[in-house]
């Protein structure tokens, strides 16, 4: 088989993943900007870090013959220090032509503070300024709906982001029509402790279909499993999708949403 990762943190991860990914038949990887497992003192820390996505990590999966690519942002967990985050996403625009960046992202709530809400604004208009795509974590567990009914209401408020270039992830069964409705894109996280699992995301492609959803793994430096993808893809199997079916949902769904920015090449 074959399948995109459409959410990793691969600069947690250890080369084994690498070998791992690509024996399971990874295609590409999408590396969304996320916290360090620590607060980052200062801006300089996030310019070595959009460093390190656009540079160092693209090699390192190149050497698995892995094509690689990222997003940018402050991550919502340390969006609460407003000054910081200005300062921040004033570094980006210099990083948004290296060759793999293809959006802005996960941005988004993670407590759903006031703070939280105004960064959220500040990268939406980057994203709208640059017209980058944009991917949106959702708050975990009792957060979750009012921090996606606020992150739609962000999105809506901004006309000039278009629906279809916006994947809202980490959506649930209480999320999922929310985000569609709103013509957006959802993405389906599979993590172990909290998240989907891939039973739970099997029903929902059976009660909403498989259009403009997409799986992935968010694995990073907590408990996550890398192949969540393929281990999923599997359950699809056992439940009765075909081959062509689980390809397509896999495979082509990622790749039809990143096609929305020249920057995406479909892998071989
Ligand atoms: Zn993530």
């Amino acid at each position: 088989m074959r399948y995109i990762e459409p959410h990793g943190h691969m600069v947690s991860r250890v080369t084994d993943d690498y070998v791992n990914m690509v024996t399971a038949g990874c295609a590409a990887v999408c590396e969304p900007a996320f916290w360090a497992g620590f607060d980052r003192s200062s801006p300089d820390g996030f310019f070595d870090y959009f460093k390190q996505l656009t540079e160092y990590e693209p090699k390192r999966a190149a050497k698995f013959g892995l094509p690689h690519y990222c997003w940018l942002c402050i991550n919502p967990k340390e969006s609460e220090d407003v000054r910081l985050a200005e300062e921040v996403i004033a570094l980006i625009p210099q990083f948004l032509n290296a060759p793999g960046v293809l959006g802005i992202g996960e941005i988004g709530l993670n407590k759903n503070s006031r703070n939280e809400l105004k960064v959220l604004e500040m990268h939406i208009d980057l994203a709208a300024r640059h017209d980058q795509l944009i991917l949106v974590h959702t708050p975990h567990l009792e957060d979750k709906w009012k921090g996606t009914k606020l992150i739609l209401d962000a999105l809506k408020n901004d006309r000039r982001v278009k629906p279809e270039r916006v994947i809202v992830d980490h959506v649930e069964e209480h999320t999922v029509k929310l985000v569609l409705d709103a013509g957006h894109w959802g993405g389906m996280t599979l993590y172990p402790e909290s998240k989907c699992t891939a039973a739970r995301a099997i029903d929902i492609l059976d009660t909403m279909g498989t259009d403009r959803l997409w799986m992935n793994s968010a694995c990073d430096w907590g408990v996550s499993v890398p192949l969540a993808v393929p281990y999923a893809a599997l359950e699809m199997r056992k439940r009765g999708y075909t081959p062509g079916q689980i390809d397509q949902f896999v495979f082509g769904n990622p790749a039809r949403f990143m096609s929305q920015t020249a920057k995406f090449k479909m892998p071989e």
